[in-house]
């Protein structure tokens, strides 16, 4: 059945046990400011702060490309990565967590990331369960608001954000370069993943980007969770897309319509082209929406 291969695809995204040789992956680099730069390769986008106090990453996406992102980095510079700060638990975001924490680098995230990744986790919807992560690939430091980091010239504040993509998120502001790394808060030009089944929620993804929106102005950079370097108008379109289908969305429930019926009025339509990628087209987002809002619907409350 189709709706069922969109969950195991997004079971498959979010693990961390995908192989795959690093020679098929490239990763493009690209400077963002004097000591800012995007990484990329496969899974989540990496952010660096790269100077003479060491290298700051944001996420490690899989094991199997630690040695590409190592190299990359070091044909920038030849300070180790001193630490690295989880955006969310997701293995494509904490796939290189233990790779890095045995070379050396301290691995940082929100508390419940910890908590997270240190149990299995299971997926109603889904239907995937997700083991717990090695000891060594576990955050070593957490924190449960707000971090900052004074390094390379800059204040570099991490902060967690209320339940969103899950309910893991935080976001990460690199004060004097002026770069917001979102996370899997947002992402740019496609279509996003919400973890509805722990925590997630789109009401949340929405006030998270909203939030996102208040913190920048046009001249920010923003590193999305997955997609292109990004500017404050494209994290508006996708702010945007997200309330007209989760407004649609809702209608339809009021209206006590099924999943199948939502879906057979194709609200995505116009959208689908530009914001479809990989697994998640405009019916993995309806059917992630609609799974989230329905739950919260009181039984008989119509
Ligand atoms: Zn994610």
């Amino acid at each position: 059945m189709k709706k069922t291969s969109y969950w195991l695809s997004a079971a498959l995204l979010m693990s961390p046990a995908i192989t795959w040789s690093q020679e098929e992956v490239e990763i493009k680099v690209q400077q963002l400011t004097e000591h800012v730069y995007m990484l990329e390769g496969r899974g989540g986008n990496i952010g660096l702060s790269i100077g003479d106090d060491g290298v700051f990453m944001i996420d490690d996406q899989y094991a199997p490309l630690t040695p590409a992102i190592l190299e990359a980095i070091g044909r920038l510079t030849d300070q180790p990565v001193k630490f690295v700060l989880n955006t969310h638990w997701h293995g494509d975001h904490t796939g290189g967590n233990e790779n890095l924490g045995k070379a050396g680098a301290i691995i940082i995230a929100y508390d419940k990331v910890r908590e997270r990744m240190s149990t299995e986790q299971f997926r109603k919807l889904i239907g995937g369960r997700t083991p717990p992560a090695a000891d060594a690939a576990l955050p070593m430091v957490t924190f449960n608001d707000r971090i900052s980091f004074f390094m390379n010239d800059d204040e570099i504040q991490a902060f967690h954000v209320a339940p969103a993509h899950t309910d893991t998120d935080s976001m990460i502001y690199f004060s004097a370069a002026d770069v917001l790394h979102t996370g899997d808060v947002f992402f740019n030009k496609r279509f996003p993943f919400i973890d509805v089944d722990l925590g997630g929620s789109i009401d949340g993804t929405i006030a998270a980007a909203n939030l996102a929106l208040e913190m920048t102005t046009e001249k920010t950079k923003i590193i999305p969770g997955h997609g292109p370097l990004a500017s404050r108008q494209d994290l508006m379109d996708y702010r945007d897309i997200l309330l007209t289908v989760r407004n649609s969305v809702a209608e339809l429930i009021g209206r006590n319509c099924t999943l199948e019926e939502v879906l057979a009025e194709k609200l995505t339509e116009s959208l689908d082209e530009t914001w479809s990628w990989n697994f998640i087209n405009g019916d993995t987002l309806v059917s992630v929406i609609y799974a989230d809002l329905a739950k919260n619907r009181q039984p008989g409350a119509e």
